[in-house]
C-alpha cells in the first residue's frame, strides 16, 4: 500500500484500532477490509456481499477514493455512526434547546458535525409566559452549546464542529454578526447568515428590509440593508466570519419541500439539510485519475473515474443502510432520504498534471467538464438503484427518480485527503511548501513533489529555490528563475484572485446537488470592497453560500486549514 509518511501519522493518531492502553492494533490494510466488509454486508446476497468488499476494499486501499472520517473511524465498530454532517432542530422552548444539546453531544462522540439555525428561537427580551421572565435570545443558547461541546471533545478524536446560523431578518441579527468578534467566545461554532432574496434587493436598491419576530410573526423595526450588508463584510474581512448561506437559493433546489424548508447548514457548509437530515460524504481522488495519452500527454482517464463513480455511489448508498445512529429521529430521516455526498479531492493536482492554470477559462472549463461528467455517471447509478430497490421513500415525483434525494457535494476533505496525500477538495494548493495543522497543534511539513520533479526536468530547480519560495508565501509566482509557463500551472490559494475563487465555486455548484465547500481567499492588503464585490459575484452566480479569508487575518481556524510556513 502507497501510504506517505504524514498519512501514516494521521492514521495512528485517529482512525487505526488501539486497545486499553491505547497501542495501535491495527493496520492500515486491516483498518480497509475493517470498512469494506462493514459497508458491503449491507447487501442482501452473498455473492454481491463477497465480490462488493473487495472491490471496495482496493478502491479504498488504492486511494482512488476514501469516505469521510467517521466511516473510516467507525465502520465496523461498536459505535457504527458513518456520518460527517448534521442538522439539528433548535424549537422555541426549554424542552426543545435541551433535546438538541443532547442530540449534539451524541453525535459529537461519534466524530458528526451539527449544524443550527437558531431563526425560530423568540428575540432577546421577549416575553417568555410560563415564568413572566424575558427570553435570553439566540446568541445565549449557541453559547450553550459551545460549552458542552467544549467538554465532549468528540472522545478525544475529533473536536465538536458546529455551524450557527441565523436569518438576515431576525431582530437579533445584529448581535449575532458580532458574536464572533471577541475570538474567545463560540469558538466551536462557525457562524453563517441566512440571505434571503429580499434581502439582497434591498442591498442593490439601498432599500430597508422588515425585522421579524418568528415565534409571532410581527414586525418589530426595519434595518438599511447595506448598513448590515457593510457589516457582515466588514467582520468577515476582519476575521473570516460569518460566511453567508443564500436561504432561498438553496431552497430552490429542494426535492422534499412538503417534509421541510432548509434553514441551515453542516459546519463547513457544503450539506443543506433539513432537520435531522444527515449525509455521509466520500471523495474520489482525481490525481489518481489521469493517464498518458498515445502522445504521452497527460488526460483525465473518463473510462476509469466512469467506474469509480459508479462504485462510490454503490458504497455510499450502502453506507446509508450500514449507519447506525444515535437518537432515532437521526435513522428515521436518513432512510427518508438516502442522501449520499460524493465529492472529489486532488482537482488542483489534477488540473497541475494536465498543465492547466487553476485561475484561467481553461481551469475553469476543466471543473465543469470532471464535474458533469461525475453527475451524469452518478445519477445513472442511482435511476438504476431505484429500479431495483425503489426511490428514496421522501420521493415527491420533483426531478429524476432516483434511490438518493442527493447525490453530489464537494467537502472539504481536510483529514483525507492528507491520507490520500493529495490537494483537498476542490482547493488550489495553499502553498508549494507549506505546514499542515493536524491535531493539538502538530505541524507536519509538506512539499509539493510534483513541483519539484517538473522544476528539475526543466531545468530551473536551484538549492535557494525552495527558501526563495517559503520567503514568497509558498508561491513561485513572480520568482524570475521559474518560467511563465510554470509559474501559472503551479498557482496557490493566495495567488489567485478572489473572483477566480468564486467563480471556480459557481462552475462546481452548477452540476452539484448539495454545495460546495470552499474558502475564497483574498490578500491581505484586501479591503471590504473586495469583500462584497465577492459575495454580490457568488449570488448572481448562483452560489448556496460564500466563506471568505483574508489572509493574516486569524491565526486559529476552528477546522483544518492549513497554516503557513
Ligand atoms: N467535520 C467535523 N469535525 C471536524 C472536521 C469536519 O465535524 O473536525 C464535519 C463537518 O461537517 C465537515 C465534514 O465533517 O463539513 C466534512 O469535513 P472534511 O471533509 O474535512 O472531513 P474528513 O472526512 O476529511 O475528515
Amino acid at each position: 500500500m502507497n501510504l506517505s509518511d504524514n498519512a501514516l501519522k494521521v492514521l495512528e493518531k485517529r482512525y487505526l484500532g488501539k486497545d486499553e492502553a491505547g497501542v495501535v492494533r491495527e493496520n492500515p490494510e486491516q483498518m480497509f477490509r475493517r470498512i469494506a466488509d462493514a459497508i458491503a454486508s449491507s447487501n442482501s446476497q452473498s455473492s454481491e456481499r463477497e465480490f462488493l468488499a473487495e472491490e471496495y476494499y482496493r478502491f479504498m486501499a488504492s486511494l482512488d477514493f476514501l469516505p469521510n472520517s467517521p466511516t473510516i473511524m467507525n465502520a465496523g465498530r461498536p459505535l457504527g455512526q458513518l456520518s460527517a454532517c448534521f442538522v439539528l432542530p433548535v424549537g422555541d422552548s426549554m424542552p426543545e434547546i435541551f433535546d438538541t444539546v443532547k442530540a449534539t453531544a451524541l453525535i459529537h462522540q461519534t466524530g458528526g458535525g451539527t449544524g443550527f439555525s437558531f431563526s425560530r428561537l423568540r428575540p432577546k427580551g421577549a416575553v417568555v409566559r410560563s415564568t413572566g421572565g424575558q427570553a435570553s435570545g439566540p446568541v445565549s443558547f449557541m453559547k450553550v452549546i459551545n460549552a458542552s461541546t467544549d467538554a465532549i471533545k468528540q472522545g478525544g478524536t475529533r473536536r465538536g464542529a458546529n455551524m450557527g446560523i441565523l436569518r438576515v431578518d431576525h431582530p437579533d441579527i445584529l448581535e449575532f454578526i458580532d458574536c464572533k468578534m471577541d475570538l474567545t467566545q463560540v469558538t466551536n461554532f462557525n457562524i453563517s447568515v441566512a440571505i434571503t432574496d429580499v434581502f439582497m434587493q434591498a442591498v442593490k436598491e439601498d432599500g430597508e428590509y422588515d425585522l421579524i419576530a418568528p415565534h409571532n410573526g410581527e414586525v418589530v423595526g426595519r434595518l438599511r440593508a447595506r448598513e448590515v450588508f457593510d457589516k457582515i463584510a466588514h467582520n468577515a474581512w476582519a476575521n473570516g466570519e460569518p460566511g453567508l448561506f443564500f436561504i432561498d437559493t438553496a431552497n430552490r433546489a429542494n426535492p422534499t419541500p412538503s417534509r421541510w424548508t432548509y434553514e441551515a447548514t453542516n459546519p463547513c457548509g457544503e450539506q443543506v439539510l433539513g432537520p435531522y437530515e444527515s449525509c455521509n460524504l466520500g471523495s474520489i481522488n482525481l490525481e489518481r485519475h489521469v493517464r498518458s495519452s498515445a502522445t504521452g500527454k497527460p488526460e483525465v482517464d473518463w473510462e476509469r473515474l466512469g467506474r469509480s463513480v459508479y462504485l462510490a455511489v454503490r458504497f455510499l448508498d450502502n453506507v446509508v443502510d450500514a449507519n447506525r445512529f444515535p437518537i432515532p429521529e437521526l435513522a428515521a430521516v436518513n432512510q427518508g432520504t438516502r442522501r449520499i455526498g460524493l465529492g472529489i479531492m486532488g482537482f488542483a493536482r489534477l488540473l497541475m498534471r494536465l498543465e492547466i492554470p487553476y485561475d484561467s477559462e481553461e481551469g475553469l472549463e476543466m471543473a465543469e467538464k470532471v464535474m458533469s461528467f461525475i453527475r451524469d455517471e452518478a445519477e445513472r447509478t442511482s435511476q438504476d438503484l431505484a429500479k431495483v430497490h425503489g426511490p428514496f421513500p421522501y420521493y415527491e415525483g420533483i426531478g429524476t427518480r432516483k434511490r438518493n434525494s442527493h447525490l453530489l457535494t464537494i467537502a472539504p476533505t481536510g483529514t483525507i485527503s492528507m491520507i490520500a496525500d493529495t490537494s483537498s477538495g476542490c482547493e488550489p494548493e495553499f502553498s508549494i511548501i507549506w505546514y499542515k495543522n493536524v491535531m493539538d497543534g502538530t505541524h507536519l511539513p509538506y512539499t509539493l513533489e510534483m513541483f519539484e520533479i517538473v522544476a528539475r526536468r526543466e531545468g530551473f530547480w536551484s538549492d535557494g529555490l525552495a527558501e526563495k519560495i517559503v520567503q514568497n508565501h509558498g508561491s513561485c509566482r513572480g520568482l524570475s528563475e521559474v518560467p511563465e509557463k510554470w509559474q501559472k500551472v503551479f498557482a496557490t490559494a493566495h495567488d489567485i484572485a478572489p473572483r477566480w475563487h468564486v467563480r471556480m465555486q459557481a462552475a462546481f455548484q452548477k452540476y452539484i446537488d448539495a454545495a460546495v465547500s470552499k474558502t475564497i481567499n483574498l490578500p491581505q492588503e484586501a479591503t471590504v470592497e473586495d469583500v462584497e464585490d465577492a459575495y454580490l459575484l457568488s449570488f448572481e452566480l448562483g452560489c448556496k453560500g460564500i466563506t471568505v479569508y483574508r489572509d493574516g487575518s486569524r491565526h486559529n481556524q476552528v477546522l483544518n486549514l492549513g497554516t503557513n510556513a
